[in-house]
């Protein structure tokens, strides 16, 4: 069984920037692309999770979603870096503002949903329990608990609101990190009280 570091995207690897309409808009936050390259060294698969409801909304189709995570590919490839693989949620349900006929359905795998953690752990052979999720925001965190992962919040992006209670609710990380430089940093002394615990 293999470990993952699942990372969200906007806030936590790029420059938080809204609904991104134009790719120089995209912006990798400094030290992510590194960070990332050493969860790649490290033999820990890096896998992208992140909500993109911008086509429930109606503010552009799908496949601008993943013109903009290939941008994201070449940013990291110019690092030396890689996702392993990259899973988004296009949906959005009617209620929060989904109105797009297929996308705006109540899913389940907009964060904090699991299914695209259980669907990357089928596809990688990932044990989910000794595995991270990494974000800004409170349904990071959430996500991380309900798929009994271990969760960090970051301080970057919108992360700073959240734990001063001004966006979303109260969250209980099992760590706050500066940025994901940090998180990785702490991730990777944490890995063998990981597998100490999985022996006992
Ligand atoms: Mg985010
Ligand atoms: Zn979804």
């Amino acid at each position: 069984m293999k470990l993952a570091v699942f990372l969200d995207r906007d806030g936590t690897i790029n420059e938080e920037a809204g609904y991104i309409r134009d790719l120089n808009d995209f912006r990798l936050i400094s030290g992510a692309a590194s960070a990332i390259r050493r969860l790649n060294r490290a033999g820990l698969l890096a896998i992208l999770v992140t909500n993109q409801s911008g086509p429930a909304r109606g503010y552009y189709p799908e496949s601008w979603v993943r013109r903009v995570l290939d941008r994201l590919t070449e940013l990291l490839l110019a690092q030396d870096a890689h996702l392993d693989d990259m899973l988004y949620c296009p949906h959005l349900p009617p209620k929060a503002g989904g109105k797009v006929t297929g996308y705006a359905i109540t899913c389940e795998c907009r964060k904090p949903g699991t299914l695209l953690l259980r669907e990357a752990a089928a596809r990688h052979g990932i044990d989910l329990a000794r595995s991270y999720v990494v974000g800004d925001k409170a349904t990071d965190v959430e996500l991380g608990r309900n798929a009994g992962c271990r969760a960090i919040l970051l301080e970057t992006g919108y992360g700073k609101e959240v734990l001063a209670g001004r966006y979303q609710w109260p969250v209980q990380a099992d760590h706050v990190a500066l940025d994901l430089a940090a998180a990785v940093d702490w991730i990777l002394a944490d890995l063998p009280t990981s597998f100490a615990t999985t022996v006992t």
